[in-house]
């Protein structure tokens, strides 16, 4: 305490003994100096020293001796939520933080804390000790926002993020949920008012039965890149992250979620694992080289050697795509350079031939095969001189770190 009241005793007294300041509040304008004390003592022994008056509170109008009734207010409201951490965030009014900023400024302080800072501190210490649970700056499950003015609380409850690898079984699946493109999700003629392109998606699939048990608002499907509509997803499968927004209930039967999601016979996962923001983050910025089985008819027949060939001329040089026709219409159009790593022949009959390409994060390979009228060059049907139709597409392989 010998450091508050040295600070203390560097301020004039005469100008401290203007205003009547509660204990807390006199104790804050030295509130980073004196670890291990609370202000409300900071002030009481500042107010024994220069004899500072007590009464209303100029500054904070009482709200320092309103903790207890706003924790409760608090702990009442996280009643309704199934959590594990918290934090307390707080409105003060303008007019209370433009007070103790005038009085800083007019007694010349170096150390004072902010009220604000201290409702966040003094609040969660209460809630804590009501809620039994434990406050965390990182990343809390829910963040409480108390307004001071209006004894109210706002809560913002947190997404569960659960993660693993999806499997698609079937063609014709979008990854996420597709709005219709005419009424944007209102529903309409066209999409049948269900306001979807697509009845499900893996992202429905996968998050109905999480938001079963964990009730929440809605959801998300963060995946480390996508497959097309009409290409299934197989092999150990895709890394995703999948996103419950304010979910009632945290502690959920994950394995029992998983084998309801792998009846559904269209999309299977691995397991679902608890997982982060951060992990959102990790899947997004992953570059992970992906391995394809293509099914191609020829326009005339090919003989396998010559396929052969030119298969590994392609895996030789940057292939240059420029944004597919099937997507310029929402993607900008621009040039890519990806690299071809492998491609083999699996399977032909000289009409129909079964390859495996493994490709760079990001490659067209739709394209790389059929060529998309000149936009990506090189691609097989120039290198053939072969009409060259994609019958089928299949990701086998995501090479990620694991
Ligand atoms: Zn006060
Ligand atoms: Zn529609």
């Amino acid at each position: 305490m010998d450091e508050v009241l040295e600070a203390a005793r560097a301020v004039e007294w005469s100008k401290l003994r203007e205003r009547t300041l509660c204990d807390a509040c006199l104790g804050r304008l030295f509130g980073k100096l004196g670890h291990g004390h609370t202000n409300q003592e900071r002030g009481r022994a500042v107010r024994e020293a220069a004899a500072v008056a007590e009464g209303a509170c100029w500054v904070c109008d009482g709200l320092t001796s309103r903790y207890d009734a706003l924790a409760r207010l608090v702990a009442k409201k996280l009643e309704l939520w199934d959590y594990d951490t918290f934090l307390i965030g707080s409105k003060v009014d303008p007019e209370v933080q433009a007070r103790e900023e005038s009085l800083w400024s007019e007694l010349g302080l170096t150390n004072p804390e902010a009220l604000k800072s201290e409702v966040n501190r003094e609040v969660g210490k209460r809630v804590c000790d009501l809620v039994k649970k434990e406050p965390s700056l990182e990343s809390p499950d829910i963040l409480a926002v108390v307004d001071t003015s209006f004894d109210h609380v706002d809560l913002h409850v947190n997404p569960l993020f659960l993660r693993g690898r999806y499997r698609k079984l079937v063609r014709g699946i979008p990854q996420t949920r597709w709005p219709c493109n005419r009424c944007h999700g209102k529903g309409c003629a066209k999409c049948g008012g269900t306001g979807k392109m697509y009845p499900t998606s893996v992202e429905e699939i996968l998050a109905t039965e999480v938001m079963r048990e964990s009730g929440g608002s809605g959801h998300a499907l963060h995946g480390m890149g996508r497959e097309d509509v009409d290409a299934r997803m197989l092999g150990t499968g895709r890394p995703f992250v999948l996103e419950i927004k304010e979910p009632r209930k945290r502690h959920l039967d994950l394995a029992a979620a998983r084998d309801r999601v792998n009846v559904s016979g269209q999309a299977e996962v691995d397991a679902f694992l608890p997982a982060t923001r951060k992990d959102v983050v990790a899947v997004k910025s992953d570059r992970a080289d992906k391995t394809y089985r293509v099914l191609v008819r020829f326009a005339s027949p090919v003989d396998e050697a010559k396929l052969k060939k030119e298969l590994i001329i392609l895996e030789a040089q940057p292939i240059a795509q420029r944004t597919p026709t099937r997507v310029v219409h929402r993607r900008a159009d621009t040039t890519r350079h990806r690299s071809v790593r492998r491609a083999e022949v699996l399977s032909t009959d000289g009409t129909v031939a079964e390859l495996r390409v493994t490709a760079e994060a990001g490659a067209y390979v739709k394209e790389l095969v059929h060529g998309d009228q000149g936009r990506t060059k090189p691609s097989l049907a120039d290198q053939l001189g072969v009409a060259c139709e994609v019958l089928e597409l299949d990701v086998v392989d995501i090479h990620d770190e694991g």
